[in-house]
């Protein structure tokens, strides 16, 4: 039986009535990862490690737990203690961090076997991949079309039925945009939810990991596996656990979906509209009311954004001096050349333009014009979610105004285009708020994603909500045609 295209819970019977054992899914997972090469989804492999810890998980087989023996992808920005951790950049290109991420950790403890560290845009600033020092990943659905960004390589590999599932990190839109071009499910946390420690910033007050999977109820059972309080990060909630698996099935009924007023929807593609329209009259008829609410801040959702993003970045990326870690410059004149060229060399052209964005944001004369105003917006933003939570349980918008692109046909001139793509994601990170995207459909045989806001904390309404339209739809079963790839 194939080992391609299932998720999580396939596998686990597979495995669990000896279809299967854990050592042959990790073999067949690597080959078909080195068929599927010319996707470019991985940067690092994990061969012998990943079928070592298979044979040892084979021999204690009695001790399996639901993750036991699966095969996952970790995004390249997790650090993997002994594994090449690059973030998709030059400048961490021979980096291999001492320790993993907690996120990881939890997932490998559970006996989860990372088979390797999948491409991204260059620490994962982009939405399309294309930054990435790697080359670009290719959509599973069309070649030479992004997979979205920046968790590209993470979306793809799922896509193309290689893993089941894979980590990914939401910082403005980067779990949920690429899950939506690639037609799978992903969930962008609370945040806090899910601990920041090992995994390499980008924007501290905004970035937020989760998994991406084929579908919510794979989603559920990873981010109770992933998430957790965490005190090696200060901004790790601790708030009590619940199982996220347990209140997947309840009913909709009664339930009330916000449609936001300011995102004018019929400026959208007809058949992107259309795809929406279908979803609310499905999730109609399973009882779910639909109520219009009014963000009125949310046109500055996108350059408040790109305010704060690239002022935390601009510090966050500080580190990287050709000391401490990653590339270093050959033979420099002094000791301000060697972090001048080792920066010119190791980081690519949108990292430079983020840290030289925020570097002027935050310094002395501008700090309360941008990065201070910006925080002031986004409170405000906010507070207009916490207003609209008081009449709906969830908001639905699409997850991306498009599908995929071609490769260099959006952002070269202008990088604001490929800015606009987050328009309808970046509000959940201002705000902190969980978000999912599922697929619901295609237009001209690519996917659209369907995004569901959620309250704090309130993951599990999305994941049901995502759940109970899997049951009720086939859209998350829905296969690309990869003849293209080998
Ligand atoms: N596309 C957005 C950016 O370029 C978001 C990226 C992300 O979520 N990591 O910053």
């Amino acid at each position: 039986m194939s080992i391609q295209f299932k998720s999580i819970l396939e596998l686990r019977a597979m495995l669990d009535t000896k279809a299967i054992s854990a050592e042959e899914l990790t073999k067949e997972t690597l080959q078909l990862a080195s068929k599927l090469e010319a996707l470019n989804c991985f940067v690092t492999m994990n061969k012998e490690a990943s079928i070592k810890k298979a044979i040892e998980i084979d021999q204690n087989a009695a001790k399996n737990s639901v993750l036991s023996g699966i095969p996952l992808g970790q995004k390249d920005l997790f650090c993997t203690e002994g594994l090449r951790t690059t973030c998709s950049s030059k400048i961490l290109s021979n980096f291999i961090p001492p320790y993993s991420a907690t996120a990881v950790s939890n997932l490998e403890a559970a006996g989860s076997i990372t088979i390797g560290k999948t491409n991204m845009d260059e620490f994962a600033m982009g939405s399309s991949n294309e930054t990435s020092f790697f080359g670009n990943v290719h959509n599973p659905w069309k070649k030479g079309y992004v997979p979205g960004g920046s968790s590209g390589g993470s979306a793809a590999s799922v896509a193309a039925g290689i893993i089941p599932a894979a980590t990914g990190t939401d910082t403005g839109g980067s779990i949920r945009q690429p899950a939506a071009h690639c037609g799978i499910t992903g969930i962008k946390p609370t945040y806090g939810r899910v601990s920041r420690w090992g995994m390499i910033a980008f924007a501290s007050s905004l970035d937020q990991a989760g998994p991406l999977a084929r579908t919510a109820e794979d989603c559920a059972i990873l981010l109770n596996i992933m998430s957790g309080h965490d005190p090696k990060d200060t901004t790790s909630l601790d708030v009590e656990s619940h199982d996220l698996t347990q209140s997947l099935n309840k009913s909709l009924k009664g339930l009330k979906f916000g449609i936001v007023k300011e995102f004018n929807l019929g400026d959208l593609d007809t058949e992107v509209q259309k795809r929406f329209e279908d979803s609310k009259v499905l999730y109609e008829s399973l009882g779910v009311e639909f109520v219009e609410v009014s963000l009125p801040n949310i046109s500055a959702s996108v350059p408040t954004y790109y305010s704060i993003a690239p002022a935390e970045c601009s510090s966050n990326l500080s580190r990287f001096d050709g000391i401490k870690f990653g590339h270093r410059t050959e033979q420099p004149k002094d000791l301000a050349d060697l972090y001048i060229k080792s920066r010119s060399e190791g980081f690519g052209d949108e990292v430079k333009r983020r840290i030289l964005i925020g570097t002027y944001a935050l310094s002395a004369g501008y700090y309360d014009a941008y990065y201070k105003k910006a925080q002031q917006v986004r409170r405000l933003i906010k507070n207009d979610f916490e207003n609209a939570f008081n009449s709906v349980d969830l908001i639905m918008t699409p997850t991306s105004p498009n599908t995929a692109f071609g490769f260099g046909s959006k952002g070269s001139q202008n990088p604001v285009e490929l800015y606009l793509e987050d328009l309808f994601t970046i509000s959940a990170n201002l705000a902190g708020l969980p978000a999912i995207s599922i697929p619901h459909g295609t237009v001209s045989s690519l996917p659209v994603g369907l995004q569901l806001i959620g309250n704090f904390l309130r993951e599990d309404q999305i994941l049901n909500a995502g759940h109970i339209f899997q049951q009720h739809s086939e859209f998350h079963l829905m296969k690309p045609n990869m003849e293209d790839f080998g």
